[in-house]
């Protein structure tokens, strides 16, 4: 069946079939509006993302059900980076009529899947026809005190920089997946990345990390907006870059420049944050408790840029930071951006 035949007012119906209730959703899918109530004392953090077919994804390379998961998976990734407990969700779509209906059920199956791995409420979205590719855009809402919510503008000279989990692994995946293969640890990586969720949280909730952000343009872009935010530089070693046994094999075997990947891959979806040294030993031990692995890659210090050393201790040039979606380098083209020196 086409999405022709179901019609839009048949798709909702289906998807408000298939969501739960949660607690702070007072109306959810059926309204001009969804009425949430946050919890007393707390604030709402929303976040954005858009998945656009040929830009973020290719229909040949992921199926519907991971698609659906990734889509999610993004935006709680975002609500993480911010230390907030994802609660809500809402899903826009811009179809292709002649899309198959299996393919939308597979899709938001798999959204909905890991809406309920999180808790997470679908409490409304949009449905429209498109005359290009699929889009998808996704909203999701978070809920924190105040007080705990950690940004990006907020490291400090002396911070310790740390990461999650490790590095490259999604865009090796990405790279193996345009070369025809379709299994392995770093394809899944690629294709259903898990968001930091409990990790996020954590670290806000214990006070421990004073600045972060998530890793989804490429490490480097990402310190950078860390930096640029706080007024600090930061100085990395290159040979404490967390890389996955495949990561690491791929690096030995193939390519120029082996450090690309992890430093400018992008997609990893692990957590970038700054703490005071004397935390590192409570941070382990937190982390330890979520099942994450986290690793020290540097410092932060006066000034602005990051300075890098490589394998060998010699210092390095990266030559490229990240993703950029106009295809600018982004140290070409902004004056903002703080100078690698
Ligand atoms: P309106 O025309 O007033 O914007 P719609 O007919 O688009 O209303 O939507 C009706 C209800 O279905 C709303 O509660 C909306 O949030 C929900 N909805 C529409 N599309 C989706 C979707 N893709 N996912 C979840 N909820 C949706
Ligand atoms: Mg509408």
């Amino acid at each position: 069946m086409k999405l022709e035949e179901l019609g839009e007012f048949g798709f909702i119906d289906r998807l408000a079939g298939q969501a739960k209730a949660r607690t702070g959703v007072v109306l959810g899918i059926g309204d001009d509006a969804a009425i949430l109530a946050p919890a007393a004392g707390k604030v709402t953090l929303a976040t954005s993302d858009m998945l656009v077919e040929g830009v973020h994804f290719d229909l040949a390379l992921s199926d519907p059900r991971t698609l659906g998961r990734k889509s999610l998976a993004v935006n709680l990734s975002d609500l993480a980076a911010m230390g907030a407990q994802p609660r809500h969700a809402l899903l826009s779509l811009a179809i292709p009529p002649a899309l198959p209906v299996e393919f939308l059920d597979a899709f938001t199956s798999g959204f909905l899947a890991l809406a309920d791995e999180f808790q997470v409420a679908l409490v409304g979205g949009d449905t429209c026809a498109s005359r290009g590719g699929l889009v998808i855009s996704v909203t999701a809402l978070g809920e924190q005190c105040p007080g705990l919510v950690v940004r990006r503008s907020t490291a400090r000279v002396g911070d310790l920089v740390l990461v999650t989990g490790t590095l490259g692994d999604s865009a090796l995946g990405l790279e193996l997946l345009r070369q025809g293969v379709r299994s392995g640890r770093s394809v899944e990586r690629h294709l259903d990345p898990l968001p930091r969720v409990a990790a996020g949280i954590r670290l806000a909730e214990a006070g421990l990390a004073n600045a972060m952000i998530d890793v989804s343009d490429g490490l480097l872009a990402d310190l950078c907006h860390v930096l640029d935010l706080s007024g600090v530089g930061a100085r990395l070693d290159l040979s404490r870059l967390p890389l996955s046994a495949e990561c690491r094999h791929h690096l030995a075997t193939g390519g120029n420049d082996p450090l690309v990947l992890p430093l400018a891959g992008g997609e990893d979806y692990e957590l970038l944050f700054t703490a005071a040294p004397e935390r590192e030993a409570v941070i382990r031990s937190v982390l330890a408790d979520c099942g994450v692995q986290v690793t020290v890659i540097g410092e932060i210090i006066a000034g602005a840029g990051v300075s890098m050393t490589d394998l060998a201790g010699n210092p390095y040039f990266p030559a490229r930071l990240g993703y950029n979606h106009f295809g600018i380098t982004r140290d070409a083209a902004s004056s903002r951006l703080p100078e690698v020196t």
